[in-house]
């Protein structure tokens, strides 16, 4: 049984095509299941009334469309929600909506766990599982489109679990079913990579066409203070990982989480700004979410500001991101800690909470 979630749409669209002509039916039958994947989703072949019904029983002997299974679902005051999601192997992966204006921004994850170890993150230190298939990366946004009412997303991060590049293949496909016209259609513009720095999947991501874009979690401006947050820095030192984003052709964005007392002091904003003035970068300085991270305390608004004053008296771009979802604890893996503490990962059919209609 193959799985149409794991390719891309112009794929899928010619296994289609070929499968409906050796079953008698004409080629365009094919392409009209195509919509059904990520466009208009439906969750079962036999849902897609527009197709003859002998047809989609063929398709339901020959295909599979998995789904994940929303595990449980949490609203906060300011609109973020927060989706913990189970999968077939009992693996718990988690996808946060975020509304913003006109703007719906699904923040996903690429793989169960991380492997990289950063001091300040919930995932790390819940060490690594494994990487996700592209249907169930891109099957978070899928299956959000899949509730009723649907959320749908406008823009994409891949911030949620896990480093995207280093599960690259499973990713570069995920990419084309998010911009392609044929799956979700959203503009490359609109989709974000963001990685701690690996630089094969960099050179990969810049490889593509399509105006992706590209965020690099900065978080320290040195090696030395880096290092000690940030373990893969001795694989990808930050001088390396500047020059693969000064040679990266579009715009690139410095992810830099305020930690208090760490990476906040005035020299910090002055190396910070060096760096990105290297690459042309634009600085984004994320908040600590109050509890979010063992041992290390936010920085205060008042402190922030200045901070970001001085990288901007650098003539560098800098925003200060909005802290979403604080009562849900929205933060990068702290979903699925909370849940972890409680009861350990089991089987796909356990306790499920709350359940996609
Ligand atoms: S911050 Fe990102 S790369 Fe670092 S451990 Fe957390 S999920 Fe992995």
């Amino acid at each position: 049984m193959r799985n149409l979630l794991d390719l891309a749409p112009v794929e899928a669209d010619r296994l289609l095509r070929e499968f409906a002509v050796s079953h008698g039916e004409a080629a365009y039958r094919g392409s009209q299941v195509v919509p059904h994947l990520w466009q208009k989703p439906v969750a079962s072949f036999a849902a897609m009334t527009d197709l003859p019904k002998a047809f989609r029983e063929r398709l339901a002997e020959h295909f599979v469309l998995p789904r994940l299974t929303l595990e449980t679902g949490q609203r906060s005051t300011d609109g973020t929600r927060k989706f913990l999601f189970r999968l077939a192997d009992g693996q718990a992966i988690e996808t946060v909506a975020i509304p913003d204006d006109d703007r719906m921004t699904f923040c996903i994850s690429s793989q169960a766990g991380c492997p990289l170890q950063c001091a300040f993150c919930a995932t790390g230190a819940m060490g690594f599982a494994r990487n996700l298939a592209v249907h169930e990366i891109a099957g978070q946004v899928r299956e959000l489109a899949l509730l009723d009412p649907p959320v749908r997303a406008t823009n994409i991060v891949f911030m949620g679990m896990g480093e995207p590049l280093m599960n690259w293949s499973a990713v570069d496909v995920v990419l084309s079913v998010l911009n392609d016209p044929k799956g979700f259609g959203i503009g490359a513009r609109h989709i974000t990579v963001s990685t701690v720095g690996i630089l094969p999947g960099i050179e990969a991501l810049g490889r593509r066409k399509e105006q992706f874009r590209l965020a690099l979690s900065i978080h320290a401006p040195s090696d030395a203070l880096r290092q000690t947050l940030m373990p893969v820095n001795t694989k990808y030192p930050l001088a390396a990982v500047i020059r693969a984003a000064a040679a990266f052709e579009r715009r690139v964005t410095f992810e830099y989480v305020m930690l208090g007392g760490v990476n906040d002091h005035p020299e910090h904003a002055d190396q910070l700004a060096t760096l990105a003035r290297e690459c042309g970068a634009f600085v984004n300085l994320i908040p600590l979410h109050p509890g979010g991270a063992m041992g290390f305390t936010p920085t205060s608004p008042e402190m922030i500001a200045r901070f970001a004053r001085r990288i901007r008296g650098h003539g560098v771009e800098v925003a200060i991101r909005k802290s979403r979802g604080k009562d849900i604890a929205a933060a990068c893996g702290q979903l699925r800690v909370e849940r972890l503490r409680r009861r350990p990962p089991a089987g796909p059919d356990d306790d499920r909470e709350v359940q996609v209609a």
